[in-house]
């Protein structure tokens, strides 16, 4: 049954296909394709990368695009097929169908979507009507990109619902995909208690305001997702976020990355690798994904300081004035400043030491230990410690100066602020070798943003 399928199949195709210019540098041609056939036995045909969870970047406007390697001993024409097996792995009409050219790879470029999964099929021309199906394989693309939609970086939550939920994404939003956002109840079903107005609506531009007056407290998930209008039918969520309505973590966290730029750079050899540490950097990227963990465990009101990490504070102390060090105090002390109304500001570092073997965390907590700050800072210390396996013993500490002031800019600021919960934190050495390269890993940096935002959540929550 699904043989002549296939075989009606390919005679289509070949009708189809007799007349397409082929590249005139190939051994393809006209003649070759109507009369192939061969001797007993069959070609020797195999599938061998079809790439597996790659992800393929998709210009907007294109299809996707992929490199199968393909392994033959006869430069006979072939044909590849690739269906759509999502819902069941019976094969269906294929979407599309091309010569493949050249004796030892192909690029294959085809209509696909992400979190579908598709069969390649390479045919080889037989005599007319016995076509075989000489490979076969399916390959999991769910890391594909959605075909000529541009959704970045991700929508992200600004703030806890206060007169509604206000979303903004950026999207190109091309003509031929549709944008919508789609609600889901966490506490209950999936459509829970969500009015049906709220569950699904169209995304015109780049932001979008939920009226969360008509939604109970309670735990949502919001979804952007992309369709392509006309195409082939499938559709992606792009991205999700969660976020409460009503009472609970009604906390503003303000979260920054220390330094600016490349601030703190220093270059090691591990087993033979060279790689530089950039403080700065790192430790922004550690910053996004905090803001990222907690609005996704439903601290929503999570912000950074800087829009970029070249981006330093200005006001109101001026840092074109002084030494390097009293401009770099004062950049840290208006960040301070910005931790007014804000319930935590925790900055994030790593240490510098002449003992490179150093590779402990420290922890610079409020210097009147305001709010038990000593006991949450602890719990950092020791959330570092584990997540980063650590053998020194962390350092809890305050940092005052002689005229009994806050030592740090930073820290300075935030008390002048009344910020009840401040902290700069040490997440290891980077003159730590070890630590610096566990630090470049974004693996790495994502388990400790975790292990933050549960402590974070623990305090507030627990
Ligand atoms: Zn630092």
């Amino acid at each position: 049954m699904l043989n002549q399928f296939r075989r009606d199949l390919f005679r289509g195709w070949l009708s189809a296909q007799n007349n397409t210019p082929v590249d005139a540098s190939s051994s393809y041609s006209e003649d070759t394709t109507l009369i192939a056939q061969w001797d007993s036995p069959p070609p020797d045909l195999a599938i061998q990368n079809l790439p597996e969870g790659a992800t393929i970047f998709v210009p907007r406007g294109m299809q996707g695009a992929f490199i199968v390697q393909i392994s033959r001993d006869r430069n006979i024409p072939y044909v590849w097929m690739i269906y759509d097996i999502t819902d069941s792995d019976a094969v269906g009409e294929p979407f599309i169908g091309r010569p493949i050219i050249g004796t030892s790879f192909a690029l294959f470029s085809a209509l696909v979507l992400p979190t579908r999964r598709y069969t390649l099929l390479v045919h080889t021309h037989m005599e007319e009507g016995a076509t075989e199906a000489l490979a076969l394989a399916s390959v999991d693309i769910r890391s594909f990109d959605v075909l000529g939609v541009a959704i970045e970086p991700l929508p992200d939550i600004l703030s806890v619902p206060e007169g509604g939920l206000v979303v903004n994404i950026r999207s190109s939003n091309p003509a031929n995909t549709l944008l919508e956002w789609v609600l889901r109840d966490l506490d209950n079903n999936p459509d829970g208690d969500i009015p049906p107005h709220l569950r699904y609506q169209e995304i015109h531009g780049a932001s979008f305001t939920i009226p969360h007056e008509d939604l109970p407290p309670g735990n949502y998930r919001l979804g952007v997702r992309a369709t392509i209008r006309g195409g082939v039918p499938g559709e992606e969520m792009w991205d999700s976020k969660a976020f409460r309505v009503g009472a609970g973590y009604p906390e503003k966290i303000l979260i920054d990355a220390g330094h600016f730029g490349d601030g703190n750079t220093f270059t090691h050899t591990l087993d033979g690798v060279t790689f530089t540490y950039r403080e700065g950097r790192r430790m922004w990227v550690l910053q996004e994904m905090m803001l990222d963990e907690l609005r996704n465990i439903g601290f929503a009101n999570t912000q950074r300081i800087r829009n970029s990490v070249y981006d330093r504070i200005d006001t109101p102390h001026s840092i074109t004035d002084g030494t390097a060090q009293q401009r770099n105090f004062n950049d840290n002390r208006n960040r301070g400043l910005k931790a007014e109304g804000f319930d935590l500001l925790m900055q994030l570092h790593s240490d510098a030491a002449t003992n490179s073997s150093a590779d402990w965390a420290v922890i610079i907590y409020p210097m009147d230990n305001r709010n038990d700050s000593r006991t949450l800072g602890h719990s950092i210390a020791e959330a570092i410690r584990t997540t980063m396996g650590l053998d020194g013993t962390s350092s809890v500490r305050t940092a005052v100066n002689a005229n009994g002031l806050e030592s740090f800019g930073l820290m300075r600021g935030a008390n002048e602020a009344d910020c009840p919960l401040y902290f700069i934190t040490e997440n290891s050495f980077h003159t730590n070798p070890q630590s610096a390269w566990w630090l470049m890993q974004d693996e790495n940096l994502r388990l400790l943003a975790k292990a933050y935002a549960e402590v974070i959540r623990n305090w507030f929550r627990g």
